[in-house]
């Protein structure tokens, strides 16, 4: 059908300035090139060398991606238990499975940062996303390939890939401590074996020990680089991670001049809501937020229910009061018709939206208090449940300003897609604390330092001094995050 070819005379604007390349069809995935009319005209261009690389893991993952003779081939040997294949029988291809679990927020940091070490390594990505179906949620992002790790034959080490944890023999954690690998006295590290092992697990989810945490050294990442396949298990945005490994540091400053941006392309390259999720997310903005000339984002993540929510809610009045992200009642006169404010709040609980109904609706904000859902509880393995989750981050991304929970990885990517740098809410005591005297922050939100998210659990370990070190002191553009003391971003 005509309708389903690739649109001709696509602007830059729906091409998100060269992310993306017209060779899509339309009907297939409408977010790809409806999601910049829905956001705001964007102030942060993809550099050109960002771009070349994007074309360049294209080619290869189409290449040798899934159904190719060369991705056939590489499972044959890695069922077999052959290593790397020698110089002469090697056909460049290499893989990279991105092991996702925990909630949609997490998976979805995870796999931009499982991309750009693709990206890096020069490695197919496949993403295995668990009991759910990844394609519920997101269309393909490159053009005739698929990212989807097929299912895999008994035996394969692909088998049972939610079973790998910190104990796995195969870690690069445990092998550093066997006799697969040599080390020398100066720190440098080779396989044992002449040849490379099949395959490596990477275990980075947080908690991780020191010798995994090894990953983020240049002599490790050296080890690791002939490897057929390496799994990944990570919940975390290790983005600043990889721009503190020596090896990666020149390529990752020339594919992003602006160090804040990174998450920015690479979310918005990467992901883009499946037909059933855009028609939630474009036909609720239609119906609550078109209208407004002014669109306030709040999420309100509450973890566990520990915290009281009246005080959660008093800390996001206090947060919207003191920082004048809706206009004062005192001030707004009669026939103030200049601005309308519609306020879109997300949370799993309908009692803040309901308080702020109560507050604002009809007097602050004439667009109206709306909320999407509220599904009581985070809920496993249900794909309406996540399709929900993923709507709402893509409708907080297309507001104006955003009020984020801190700590929260949902909040983190909504903020990135829409390249919003939010009022983010500390964490607030939990009940016990409170009894014990631990005061409401002070002050209720800071503004993040960039639209970045921010990265959990990275290691301290600084492999050439060997010891641990400050990490907001050794780029000026890494810096602690005000929601997770222990946690860096890029600004
Ligand atoms: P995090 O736990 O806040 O870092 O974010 P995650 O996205 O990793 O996990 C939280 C999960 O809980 C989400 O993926 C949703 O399934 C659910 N959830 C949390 N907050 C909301 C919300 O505001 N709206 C909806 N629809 N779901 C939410």
């Amino acid at each position: 059908a005509q309708e389903d070819r690739p649109p001709a005379n696509l602007t830059a604007d729906q091409l998100l300035d060269g992310l993306f390349t017209a060779e899509f069809s339309y009907r297939s995935c409408r977010s790809r090139y409806e999601f910049a009319g829905y956001h705001k005209k964007s102030s942060h261009k993809p550099s050109p060398y960002l771009l070349a690389k994007l074309r360049k893991q294209e080619a290869l993952q189409k290449r040798c991606g899934p159904g190719t003779a060369a991705h056939k081939k590489a499972l044959r040997r890695l069922k077999s238990g052959e290593g790397a294949a020698t110089d002469a029988e090697d056909d460049g291809c290499r893989y990279l499975v991105n092991i996702s679990f925990r909630g949609l927020g997490n998976r979805m940091l995870a796999v931009a940062s499982a991309f750009l070490y693709a990206v890096l390594t020069e490695r197919v990505l496949l993403v295995h996303w668990g009991k759910k179906d990844v394609a519920d949620l997101f269309c393909e992002p490159f053009p005739h390939a698929t990212w989807v790790l097929p299912r895999a034959g008994w035996r394969s080490p692909l088998r049972k890939l939610d079973d790998y944890d910190g104990e796995s023999k195969m870690s690069l954690g445990n092998m550093l401590q066997s006799s697969a690998v040599g080390v020398s006295a100066d720190g440098n590290v080779s396989w044992a074996s002449p040849r490379t092992p099949p395959y490596v697990y990477l275990h980075l989810s947080g908690g991780y020990g020191y010798h995994d945490k090894l990953f983020y050294c240049g002599t490790h990442q050296r080890l690791l680089r002939d490897v057929p396949w390496l799994l990944m298990r990570t919940d975390s945005y290790m983005v600043p991670g990889l721009f503190l490994t020596p090896l990666f540091i020149e390529e990752l400053e020339a594919m992003f001049p602006e160090k804040d941006a990174a998450f920015y392309h690479v979310g918005r390259y990467l992901f883009h809501p499946s037909n059933a999720v855009w028609h939630a997310v474009t036909s609720y903005y239609r119906s609550n937020l078109a209208g407004a000339s002014r669109r306030v984002g709040i999420q309100i993540r509450v973890f566990q229910e520990k915290q009281p929510p009246q005080q959660v809610l008093e800390q996001l009045l206090s947060c919207v009061r003191d920082e004048k992200l809706l206009p004062v009642p005192e001030i707004k006169t009669a026939n103030d018709t200049s601005s309308s404010n519609a306020v879109l709040v997300t949370s799993l609980s309908s009692w803040y939206y309901e308080r702020l109904k109560d507050e604002y609706d009809g007097r602050l904000a004439d667009g109206g208090v709306h909320q999407p859902s509220h599904e009581g509880e985070q809920r496993w393995g249900d794909a309406a449940h996540d399709m929900k989750a993923l709507s709402e981050m893509y409708l907080l991304s297309t507001c104006d300003v955003l009020v984020t929970s801190g700590f929260s990885t949902f909040g983190y990517v909504a903020q990135g897609l829409g390249g919003l740098q939010p009022w983010v809410m500390p964490r607030i005591p939990s009940w016990d604390e409170w009894k014990e005297g631990q005061a409401a922050p002070e002050p209720p939100c800071r503004r993040a330092l960039s639209v970045e998210p921010c990265f959990h659990s990275p290691s301290y370990y600084d492999c050439a001094a060997r010891r641990d070190v400050e990490l907001d002191k050794v780029k000026p553009y890494i810096r602690r995050c005000v929601d997770v003391s222990w946690g860096i971003k890029l600004v």
